[in-house]
């Protein structure tokens, strides 16, 4: 049998003593292995995660880390003792990327020039280019800033990694891309990585175990990728996995139906002087000076540029129409042409309903 790493001893959390984020939660997540929490949102995947590093408290129950009861340990002592991974990537805007590497073993002591040394591998390790390490964070693409996240995590070696969907952002080749990039990395570093996604097909393709969340907090299954696809425990599970089964079939379909819109845009040197404030519309998309998209920029809020999510071009499946929607800070799925130029913006809404009628289309033909 594997070594336990982490133990969930009925684990619930309430927050503000509503119903119960996580529901009496008993697992043991197996050393130098990949769990995945899956489920749909707000079935407490990332409460989970943050009761592991003490981000979260648990209401009742224990949390044990290589045997250690996590509440005997500093909150700060523990979290810098593990490594975290977001969605967003977390990085600081005003440090070079080597600096952002850096930052846990600076702050455990090590010297800046041995923290920087160790920075410059770590570029190799999650397979950046040495030059990438001298620029700031909104110089790199998605894809690259969550490279550097990786790398972040990973500086300290710590022993055990947490990623809250850390691919969800970016474009779903680069996702791919990204995940292979996981599993070789851990081929040689066997750390304790538990990743939360809400994305079946992620969680079968990376989980050496996954655990299924349902709604409530509750653990509806915990098995091998193979288990649950092949004898999924209940009928949540099955609906789960099968809808995600469905949609796998309307990956090719082709997206012929989703309307386009004509989106608001301003210039990165509009947005840096402030045009972004007394726009009428809620958001607007930031472009080059060849009409190619840099990010959005929120017309109430002075946060500059927000990193949009993945792009989507003509004849793409309404798979990839929905993940650019969904994917995208706005909610608006950022369309190109072949050059990259942007061609109007599609609307979640509009794509699941296209969806919608695809599978009773294809329903009425069986
Ligand atoms: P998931 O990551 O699966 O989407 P979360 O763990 O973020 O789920 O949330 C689980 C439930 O707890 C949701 O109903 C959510 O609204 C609630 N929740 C999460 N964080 C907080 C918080 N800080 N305060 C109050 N409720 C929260
Ligand atoms: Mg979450």
């Amino acid at each position: 049998m594997a070594e336990a790493m982490i133990e969930f001893h009925s684990v619930t959390k309430r927050y503000q003593g509503g119903q119960p984020a996580v529901d009496n939660l008993t697992m043991s997540i197996d050393k130098g292995s990949i769990t995945v929490f899956v489920g749909p949102s707000g079935c407490g995947k990332t409460t989970s995660l943050r009761m592991i590093n003490r981000m979260v408290e648990p209401t009742s129950g224990t949390i044990t880390v290589g045997g250690r009861d996590v509440t005997s340990v500093p909150a700060a002592e523990l979290r810098r003792s593990m490594g975290y991974v977001m969605q967003s990537s977390g990085l600081m805007p005003h440090r070079s990327v080597l600096d952002n590497i850096a930052t846990v073993p600076r702050l455990n002591g090590v010297s800046k020039a041995e923290a920087r040394r160790r920075a410059q591998e770590l570029l190799d390790v999650v397979g950046l280019a040495q030059v990438l390490g001298k620029r700031y964070p909104s110089q790199l693409s998605g894809g690259q800033q969550q490279r550097v996240g990786v790398a972040r995590a990973l500086a300290a070696d710590p022993p055990v990694l947490l990623m809250d969907e850390p691919f969800s952002a970016v474009d779903p080749v680069v996702r791919d891309e990204l995940q292979q990039e996981l599993l070789r990395l851990q081929r040689d570093l066997a750390k304790t990585i538990v990743f939360v996604t809400h994305d079946i097909d992620e969680a079968t393709v990376l989980g050496d175990k996954v655990a299924v969340f349902s709604v409530g907090g509750k653990l509806a299954q915990y098995a091998t990728p193979e288990e649950i696809l092949r004898a999924p425990a209940s009928d949540f599970v099955a609906s789960f996995v099968g809808r995600d089964r469905g949609f796998r079939h309307l990956a090719f379909s082709p997206s012929d139906g989703v309307s386009l819109h004509a989106v608001p845009t301003i210039s990165r040197a509009e947005l840096d002087a402030g045009a972004a404030a007394s726009a009428d519309a809620d958001w607007l998309l930031v472009v080059d000076a060849d009409s190619r998209p840099l990010g959005w920029a929120s017309a109430g809020g002075g946060s500059g540029l927000i990193p949009g999510g993945s792009l989507f071009r003509k004849g793409d499946t309404l798979r990839r129409a929905l993940d650019a929607a969904l994917s995208s800070p706005s909610g608006l799925g950022v369309a190109v042409d072949g050059h990259g130029k942007v061609v109007g913006v599609l609307k979640a809404d509009e794509v699941l309903s296209v969806i919608e009628a695809a599978r009773l289309t294809r329903q009425g033909a069986h």
